[in-house]
């Protein structure tokens, strides 16, 4: 049967064609949010999984805006207002890694893991902090190799480090409006991001690191997700959660 639902809250999760934020715009619009698909390149992905959620009774709108470029990023904020009245909720997901040895990383790499991971997440926190409605939520996205300070993750984790910092600022400075921002910092989860590149036996390896001797499924990541933004998470806030199994 397909009923549509009313539609309660927005909520825009930034890179979710795929990955970690694939799950989290699915759990949100099975919890009653209307969701936008936003991507920068995954368009087919994008628009199946709209409307996959659609076919659910759900509301999704795929979107296209590279999170690295502050007009679109105003834009799909514009868009979504326009469509579904609103902002209640961004789920800051959006990122890439790129790994390799401080003394071999070249210019390039720093450039676009600053550009996306850190003046993207930027970018979506400003638009947010001027449009989000009354008792919104922000849940911006860390790592736990924050924590974990492995070799070869040096830009990637600062880049993350970053992202934590900004979320305690942005906390105080929403004081007034009711809306809480937070950092979930995932460990090693089973996507793209994470298994791509990489042997088996570090894959292997990785896998049994955490005490709970198994890797986080985008799911795991999404229920995080979805506690922070739905009302039993209400006094949480200017936090970093480390959804990881133990890991750190
Ligand atoms: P993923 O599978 O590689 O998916 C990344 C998503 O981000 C895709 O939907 C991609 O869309 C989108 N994206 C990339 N660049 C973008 C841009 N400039 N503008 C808009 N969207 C963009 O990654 P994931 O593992 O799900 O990671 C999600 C988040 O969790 C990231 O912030 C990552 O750093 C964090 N994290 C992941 C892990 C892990 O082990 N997987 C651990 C800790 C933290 P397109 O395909 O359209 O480019």
């Amino acid at each position: 049967m397909n009923i549509t639902k009313e539609i309660k809250q927005v909520a825009i999760v930034t890179g979710s064609s795929r990955g970690i934020g694939a799950a989290v715009a699915e759990r949100l619009a099975n919890d009653g949010f209307a969701v936008v698909i936003n991507y920068a390149g995954s368009a087919t992905e994008a628009e199946e999984l709209a409307a996959k959620i659609e076919k659910n009774g759900g509301h999704a709108l795929p979107l296209q805006a590279d999170v690295s470029d502050p007009s679109a990023v105003a834009a799909m904020f514009a868009k979504t207002e326009e469509v579904f009245g609103g902002v209640d909720v961004l789920v800051n997901n959006a990122g890439i890694m790129a790994l390799s040895s401080i003394a071999e990383t070249d210019d390039a790499s720093v450039d676009r893991q600053i550009d996306i991971n850190f003046k993207g997440s930027f970018n979506t926190m400003r638009e947010a902090a001027r449009r989000l409605r009354q008792g919104g939520r922000i849940v911006n996205f860390s790592s736990s190799v924050v924590g974990m300070l492995q070799p070869t993750y040096g830009v990637y984790a600062g880049t993350k480090a970053a992202i934590e910092a900004l979320t305690s600022i942005l906390a105080k400075e929403l004081r007034g409006r009711n809306i809480t921002v937070n950092a979930i910092a995932p460990g090693p989860t089973a996507t793209a991001l994470f298994l791509n590149g990489k042997p088996q036996e570090v894959i292997d390896r990785l896998s049994k690191l955490a005490p709970l001797e198994r890797l986080g499924q985008p799911a795991d990541i999404a229920a995080a997700v979805a506690f922070l933004v739905d009302p039993d998470g209400a006094w949480i806030n200017g936090q970093v959660l480390r959804a990881n199994g133990g890991i750190i």
